[in-house]
């Protein structure tokens, strides 16, 4: 590992500075800090500098009448034993509840669980010098695939491990970013990007930038929401598939549905649900959706069953929800 330079800055408006790049000078944010030292200890970023944001006020969850506001650094378990969050947020704190063990839940934060890089064992490994490392192959077309992406992938085939990402956007969050012009905001649903729209990054954030706060919108009343992982270890695992789900039943009838995928794809998958608006919510149709959303599925050699666990996910989340 290279010698780095660890800095603690108190100022929010120092951050974009000290992660500005000078020729060949990386700096790197560092919140929790659990995936960014996996990174480190497998040689996969070697950075001059790291720039620790916990000193930052950003471990925060207020709430108000619009809805909750929840610092970059507020902890998966912070999250998770907010009683607000559980009830009004639920999908979210079920998510949280998902990631790893309570050891990682009570350091990973929140703004690092959605800026965590692919698991992508080829991606990871140092000796694969795949096509997102700048090489010119992804090794895992041919190669061992089980876990990977299928839907979306191309011309890199990784799936998206945060299990936060799919709640956030199923609740219409938006995700506030600090860089050296000041503040914007983005919706959950345009934070992050497929290869084939940037290749290096999985996120909209800058090198310069840091994540500051996420913002949930109160749900309209009556408004249900739960987040489903299937794991292939009943302990700490990533998500073989999962789905957020986030409902609202009026009168029997749907009015209003959110269906976002996790663990098959380069990014969280948003479904048009829009079929089942408007009707009442029966077993039947909520297969017919998820055959719909899973259609256009392109499965690499190993991972077809991630088609049919999708599947699963979808029905017995919308049904959960009833
Ligand atoms: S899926 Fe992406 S990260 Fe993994 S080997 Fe292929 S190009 Fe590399």
């Amino acid at each position: 590992m290279n010698a780095f330079e660890y800095v603690n800055p108190s100022n929010l408006q120092d951050v974009p500075q000290l992660l500005s790049q000078k020729r060949d000078r990386k700096s790197v944010v560092m919140a929790g800090g659990i995936d960014l030292l996996g990174e480190l200890k497998d040689n996969l970023i070697t950075p001059d500098r790291l720039v620790n944001i916990k000193a930052l006020d950003l471990r925060y969850i207020r709430h108000s009448k619009e809805g909750v506001r929840m610092g970059a650094t507020t902890t998966l378990s912070d999250l998770v034993s907010d009683e607000e969050i559980v009830k009004t947020y639920t999908a979210l704190a079920e998510a949280a509840e998902s990631v790893a063990s309570l050891q990682i839940r009570n350091v990973g934060t929140i703004g690092g669980n959605l800026c965590q890089r692919p698991r992508c064992w080829y991606f990871r490994g140092e000796e694969f010098h795949c096509l997102k490392k700048g090489g010119h192959k992804c090794f895992a077309v041919d190669g061992e695939n089980k876990y990977h992406a299928v839907m979306g992938g191309g011309p890199c085939h990784i799936v998206h491990p945060s299990d936060t990402a799919p709640a956030l956007i199923a609740l219409h969050a938006t995700i506030k970013i600090h860089g050296p012009n000041g503040e914007r905001t983005v919706p959950a649903a345009d934070f992050f990007l497929l290869p084939m729209e940037n290749l290096y990054q999985e996120t909209v954030v800058h090198s310069n930038e840091v994540v500051t706060e996420i913002f949930i919108p109160k749900p309209k009343a009556g408004t249900k929401s739960t987040y489903l992982k299937f794991k292939e270890k009943g302990s700490m695992d990533f998500a073989l598939a999962a789905a957020a789900v986030a409902l609202r039943v009026e009168g029997g009838v749907c009015k209003d549905v959110q269906v976002v995928l996790g663990g098959v794809a380069p990014k969280p998958w948003q479904a048009d649900a829009s079929a089942l608006v408007g009707q009442v919510v029966t077993e039947e149709r909520v297969v017919a959706f998820a055959n719909t959303v899973l259609k256009d599925a392109a499965p690499l050699r190993d991972n077809a069953f991630k088609v049919t666990l999708s599947k699963t996910m979808i029905k017995r989340g919308v049904l959960a929800l009833v």
